[in-house]
């Protein structure tokens, strides 16, 4: 542990022997788990007054999104049109956070083709849909793709769908910066600290214990990800979820040389505004990996093992942008996707135990502004926000593959 993460515990625990403050609401909330989406709900949570503790069993932004693409989108993907919408609102919302916590995000738009005319043809069917749900995508021809990414190679007689609303971001340095503005009002995160279960009195929570100790509360937010076990554990339901593995390489800083985020076949890629290049694929790791990748591995289990699929991402990456020949490839990691089985948010409380709120999503980088401001509200004032009725984790969960 070092000094900072010493502090931080020292704080915390002291604050769990006395119970942390009340403030403004009168409500004390713990935050299980420090990735984006439990930064962006502490973060509304101690703006609307709330008396916040954040706990982590490993740190902040040290799984889903450390290992994540992020990109920040509304695509043809985000299925049916009430979920495209809860997307779009929250792209919107990426922009308010943006300026109010000077989060540096990369706002080029998106480029997004496919390998064979039927899957194109698709495409372009997919983005006319899009079209009529208020998003201003297109499919654009082999010029005008040059005209925003020059050093792009791309078929002359191809087209490409282009969302100019997407954005992308580095979203360990945004966790941070959530969590850095919930800690200047008053909230406290404490790492590492494991959720292992609750005190309830009459069935209402009143406690949550923790390997650092118990602390009084009156809300639990599960953001947990893809811990599976946890929902029926802490808030005596299950949600299924179907996790799957992705790769991620971070390159060395370059000059600039791409603007948009760029889905290629086979691989995407985008360059942070700190000059990094962001490599990930749709397919996650070979299948023969099974064995090793049963215990859900963040890191490969040698350097040389993570550097043969960066190279094996970067040469990918280098058929569509030959200048990515002078990368460098600084980090690869797995990510684990936290992915409810209909690929839908889990947004809400099971009515047995009202005062657990689960927030457990993929696209949850995309999602995450939104959802910290609606489950603040939800959590605070008890209201029904009927933007989140369809994610409520009581409904039936159908099997779709989307990811
Ligand atoms: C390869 C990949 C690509 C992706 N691409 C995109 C993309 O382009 N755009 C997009 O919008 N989304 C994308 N996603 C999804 C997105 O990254 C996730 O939805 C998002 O990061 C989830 O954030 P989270 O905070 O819910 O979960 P996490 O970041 O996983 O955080 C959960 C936290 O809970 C902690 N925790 C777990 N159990 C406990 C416990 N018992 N006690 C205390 N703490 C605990 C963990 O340590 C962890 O820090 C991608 C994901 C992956 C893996």
């Amino acid at each position: 542990m070092d000094r900072r993460q010493f502090l931080a515990l020292a704080t915390a625990l002291s604050a769990a022997v006395v119970s942390p403050g009340r403030a403004a609401t009168g409500i004390r909330v713990v935050v299980a788990g420090a990735g984006i989406v439990g930064a962006s709900i502490a973060y509304e949570l101690a703006k609307a007054g709330a008396a916040v503790t954040v706990i982590d069993r490993a740190g902040p932004a040290t799984r889903a999104s450390r290992g994540t693409f992020a990109w920040i989108n509304a695509t043809w993907a985000k299925q049916p049109q009430h979920y495209h919408q809860l997307n779009q609102s929250s792209v919107m919302t990426w922009h308010s956070l943006e300026k109010e916590l000077k989060i540096p995000i990369t706002w080029g738009g998106s480029l997004e083709w496919f390998a064979g005319d039927e899957r194109q043809k698709r495409l372009a069917e997919q983005i006319a849909e899009q079209v009529t749900w208020g998003e201003p995508a297109q499919m654009i021809t082999a010029d005008k793709v040059r005209e925003l990414e020059p050093q792009l190679s791309f078929n002359a007689d191809e087209r490409a769908a282009y969302s100019p609303n997407d954005g992308a971001v580095d979203p360990v340095l945004a966790t941070e910066l959530m969590l850095k503005a919930a800690q200047s009002l008053g909230a406290v995160v404490v790492y590492p600290s494991e959720l292992q279960n609750v005190s309830l009195d009459s069935g209402r929570l009143v406690a949550v214990q923790t390997s650092t100790g118990r602390i009084k509360v009156d809300r639990l937010v599960l953001a947990t990800g893809a811990e599976e076990a946890l929902p029926g554990r802490i808030a005596g339901i299950e949600i299924p979820q179907r996790t799957t593995p992705g790769i991620i390489a971070i390159s060395e800083p370059l000059p600039p040389l791409l603007n948009t985020v760029v889905a290629a076949p086979g691989v995407h890629m985008h360059q942070r505004l700190d000059g990094r290049f962001v490599i990930g694929e749709q397919e996650g790791p070979p299948q023969n990996h099974g064995e090793r990748l049963a215990g859900r591995p963040n890191d490969f289990p040698l350097p040389e093992l993570a550097m043969e699929h960066g190279t094996r991402l970067l040469n990918a990456a280098q058929q569509y942008l030959p200048a990515l020949d002078r990368a460098k490839i600084e980090n690869v990691v797995v990510g684990w996707r936290p992915l409810p089985l209909d690929g839908h948010p889990v947004l809400g409380v099971n009515p047995d135990r009202p005062d657990v709120y689960l927030a457990i999503m993929h696209s949850g980088v995309s999602l995450a502004p939104l959802v910290g401001q609606l489950v603040s509200k939800e959590v605070v004032d008890a209201p029904v926000t009927a933007q989140l009725e369809p994610y409520r984790p009581t409904r039936t969960f159908a099997r779709v593959t989307r990811y």
